[in-house]
């Protein structure tokens, strides 16, 4: 999963292009849910929040280092659950 470090600017093009929901509005910077985050896998070939961020500032979560087979995974149950 990846997240959004404190160099937010806050300036929501990322938010509504996230396919699977997982950002969102936090108390001072946009955040993103791990659990629903694919790193796009599943979707896109490449993380479309880091794609549009203007500022660089959405890095792999180091704490949720995931293989391409476990985002696969992840991906599998969000759209089941759906
Ligand atoms: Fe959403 Fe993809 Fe960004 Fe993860 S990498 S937060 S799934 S847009
Ligand atoms: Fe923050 Fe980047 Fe998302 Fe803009 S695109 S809200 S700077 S994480």
């Amino acid at each position: 999963a990846l997240w959004i470090t404190d160099d937010c600017i806050n300036c929501d093009v990322c938010e509504p292009e996230c396919p699977n929901e997982a950002i969102f509005m936090g108390p001072e910077i946009y955040e993103i849910n791990p659990d629903r985050c694919t790193e796009c896998v599943g979707h896109f070939d490449t993380p479309q929040c880091v794609q549009i961020c203007p500022v660089n500032c959405i890095p792999v979560r180091p704490d949720r280092v995931e293989s391409k087979d476990q985002l696969m995974e992840k991906y599998r149950q969000l759209t089941a659950a759906q």
